[in-house]
């Protein structure tokens, strides 16, 4: 199925991107690559595991000040941002990257680069798209340009693993003045992330009372074993393909050596579900829950005694959103990408700062910040800089049509 863009949105791109001074920013996003290529190397050595982002936070701030921003602040979660003030017409436009990685500290000590590769963990996902949120406030300054929307440009934190998008989250949260988030995040320039996945971690921890394996046997119930006739239960759920709906059982934790003769005391299991619709999420989540609690039942009416309980505790909840492939953001992003000469590829769901503004129905998109690279969330990491300011080319396009109240 071809997808069509608004006429009106192809004539307002063409006669912005012919524009003069926007072609000023073009030419110096071009001219600046170097230095982009430098900072992110600069940055990716100040590590920041999820939830250990301070340092980077700090030395990001003050690149924010250094591009001439205003009102650059830390927040209570460490989100680092400033403004760059446009006419204060319309609501504030947020651009951001992520700063925290998924490698614990001591990963990131050095810098190879070889056949062209410039290999470190982290130097794509997302240091490349921090440095392109830099490049793109440069080119705005460089080419003088004056935004209708005033403009909010971010590093944020805790989006990988248990972090689980939570910056971005409490952030919109403080700030419902915020009326539209364009999120950087990996490497390349045709992938549009549109959807916001809904995803629920978390750990159901099972408690009993435990003793001897041989002179408790037939007195308690084992956690263990409803823990385990729990997994068996959730492994059987059956889900819809369409939306998209997914879950393991991803984590199993109970005794230890130590007490190798005894029925446990607790036992706990870690799970991670997923669905494009929140409502197939929220049906997921009471099936899931219902194994849980007939798999404790039947454990306790073995034995006839004792009772299993059980908690909860929540990691990761974050809602799923649709955003119409037709919203006018969606329509403009990919017609700019198209504009820059790229052919543009639509994600299905998604699981990127964009999915918290999506679902709270704020328009969002999440971009590449330019390049190519592999080997992303393993210490094998690499990033290939080339024609990567095309990237940025087109952020600070979108960014600046997406500020203009044109229509
Ligand atoms: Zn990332």
């Amino acid at each position: 199925m071809e997808y069509r863009v608004n006429p009106d949105i192809i004539k307002t791109l063409e006669i912005l991107k012919s524009n003069e001074q926007v072609q000023k920013g073009f030419d110096f996003i071009e001219a600046d690559d170097a230095n982009t290529l430098r900072q992110q190397k600069e940055l990716v050595l100040v590590e920041a595991p999820t939830f250990q982002e301070e340092e980077r936070g700090k030395v990001f701030a003050e690149m924010l000040k250094a591009e001439g921003l205003t009102e650059v602040q830390t927040d209570r979660h460490g989100n680092v941002f400033g403004y760059r003030r446009g006419k204060g017409i319309g609501p504030i436009i947020v651009v951001e990257a992520h700063m925290d990685t998924v490698f614990p500290m001591g990963s990131a000590v050095e810098i190879v680069e070889k056949d062209g590769r410039i290999y470190c963990p982290g130097i794509c996902d997302d240091t490349r798209g921090c440095v392109a949120v830099l490049a793109t406030i440069r080119a705005m300054n460089a080419a003088n340009i004056e935004t209708d929307s005033d403009f909010l440009f971010m590093g944020t934190v805790e989006e990988e693993g248990m972090g689980g998008l939570g910056g971005m989250k409490k952030f919109m949260l403080d700030h419902p003045e915020v009326g539209g988030c364009i999120c950087i995040d990996g490497s390349g320039m045709e992938y549009i992330t549109y959807e916001a996945t809904g995803i629920r971690t978390m750990a159901v921890n099972f408690h009993g009372i435990g003793g001897h394996a041989m002179g408790a046997f037939g007195h308690v119930a084992n956690p263990l074993h409803a823990a385990a006739r729990a997994v068996a239960k959730i492994g059987d759920i059956e889900v819809p393909a369409e939306p998209r709906t997914t879950y393991a059982v991803s984590n199993f934790h109970a005794g230890n050596d130590a007490g190798i003769h005894a029925i446990v005391k607790d036992a706990t299991i870690k799970l991670n579900f997923r669905s494009n619709g929140q409502k197939e999420l929220e049906e997921l989540e009471a099936k899931i829950k219902k194994a849980i609690d007939d798999a404790c039942q039947e454990e306790t009416e073995r034995w006839g005694k004792d009772t299993i309980t059980y908690d909860y505790e929540d990691y990761v909840d974050v809602k799923a959103g649709t955003q119409d492939i037709k919203a006018p953001i969606v329509q403009s992003v990919y017609q700019v990408i198209k504009e820059m000469g790229a052919e543009p590829i639509f994600g299905q769901g998604g699981s990127t700062n964009a999915s918290n503004p999506i679902a709270m129905g704020v328009p969002a998109v999440c971009i590449g910040g330019g390049g190519q690279a592999g080997g992303v969330h393993t210490i094998d990491e690499w990033y290939d800089n080339t024609d990567a300011y095309k990237a940025v080319q087109v952020i600070y396009l979108f960014a600046f049509r997406w500020s203009q109240r044109l229509d």
